[in-house]
């Protein structure tokens, strides 16, 4: 006999028609994220889960820790891992920077400047902007007059602008705000892992990055951190964050000694990222950067050979991530397509203001390889003709 488990509604949804497992197709990612994870990376994230507050597990948790500051250069005992993706931990950096009310100069140069923008508005910030054309830098006379005229309480900029290619110098730029009682927040989520970062000796107060660019692990958790005098504003703030699931104050309990239980840990990402950043740590960062360099400095020759041009000036080119004008008379998204179909390579096409300008070449982590280089110039330069 059949027990009845809950009473039958009128109608029930039946189960989708029957699919056929999962099938994944192989792909190789050049665009400007995700890239592809290292093999080792995805073996690392093949065992079953353990529990998140299992001692094995809050082992690896001080791991990831001292292999995040390691590849950040900081000691901020405030480093470890949001789980989300470089949102959430770009949001965790202006949640928990930021009191409504506080004034926020952000440096717009793409289009993740803007996104910093919304952010802290949503947070209640009196927001100011300071502007350069995509494709360019700020300078740090242009910084510098800028805190001197807005004072804010927290300047926040982007350090690799994914959506046009360049390189935000910061060197001298911590210290311009110290001297203005600002924070300094960076955007470090194309620059972690491919472009020399010095969080500390730059005196950068709040940074985040992502795992699936520069690190070659999956999407999905996130490097954060934030430094002593950051922590201090925190401390002193007036009213709770605003954001539970991003809050500081509680996520340094799971993190640091106490082990208090917060949310379920991606435990899985766990050991992607720990895997990632370890075998960053063996290759060593000083390697790691000039292989980036080297393999985007291939990749530049090659473009030049195809006759196609960078948009940004080679001084400020970011080595993991490359704009590529489209020349006139091509159509972007036709070559895009065809690089997938005929050859299963995705590329980026340009956003906001380089929209159809642009192709957006990613050459991070795993990735950054003279074979790719290779593979790709073969595929573009027969598509173009
Ligand atoms: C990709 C990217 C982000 C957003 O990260 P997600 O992992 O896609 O949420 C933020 N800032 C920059 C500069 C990026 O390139």
């Amino acid at each position: 006999m059949v027990t009845t488990l809950s009473p039958t509604p009128a109608t029930r949804l039946a189960p989708p028609a029957s699919l056929d497992p999962l099938v994944v197709p192989e792909r190789l990612l050049l665009g400007p994220g995700p890239s592809n994870a290292d093999p080792s990376v995805i073996a690392a994230m093949n065992h079953q889960p353990i529990g998140h507050l299992d001692a094995a597990y809050l082992a690896m948790m001080d791991e990831v820790q001292d292999l995040l500051r390691y590849t950040w250069q900081t000691t901020n005992p405030l480093t470890y891992a949001v789980a989300g993706t470089g949102s959430a931990a770009m949001e965790a950096t202006i949640a928990n920077a930021i009191e409504p009310g506080d004034r926020v100069l952000v440096a717009v140069k793409g289009y993740f400047g803007h996104r910093l923008v919304d952010m802290a508005q949503r947070y209640g910030a009196d927001v100011v902007t300071i502007n350069r054309p995509w494709g360019e830098a700020f300078t740090l006379e242009e910084i510098t007059a800028a805190l001197e005229q807005h004072r804010p309480a927290v300047l926040a900029i982007v350090h690799a602008e994914t959506s046009t290619g360049v390189r935000q110098p910061l060197e001298g730029v911590g210290a311009a705000c110290a001297a203005h009682d600002c924070l300094l927040l960076v955007d470090t989520v194309t620059s972690m892992g491919g472009v020399p970062i010095f969080l500390d000796d730059w005196q950068v107060d709040l940074a985040y990055s992502c795992s699936q660019k520069g690190l070659s692990c999956a999407p999905g958790i996130s490097p954060f951190t934030m430094s002593l005098r950051a922590e201090a504003k925190l401390a002193r703030r007036r009213q709770p964050v605003a954001n539970w699931y991003l809050d500081a104050n509680l996520l340094r309990k799971y993190w640091g000694p106490e082990r208090v239980y917060h949310h379920t840990a991606p435990v899985n990402l766990t050991y992607a990222l720990r895997e990632a950043l370890r075998l960053l740590a063996e290759e060593g960062l000083e390697a790691r950067w000039q292989r980036h360099q080297h393999t985007a400095a291939y990749f530049w020759a090659g473009l030049a050979d195809l006759g196609l041009s960078c948009h940004v000036e080679e001084s400020l080119r970011l080595p993991t991530l490359t704009t590529v004008r489209v020349p006139d008379g091509v159509d972007a998204k036709a070559v895009s397509r065809q690089l997938m179909a005929d050859y299963n390579i995705e590329v980026g096409g340009g956003l906001g203001e380089l929209g159809g300008k642009v192709w957006r070449i990613g050459l991070m982590g795993y990735n950054s390889q003279p074979e790719n280089v290779d593979t790709l110039l073969q595929a573009l330069g027969a598509v173009l003709r």
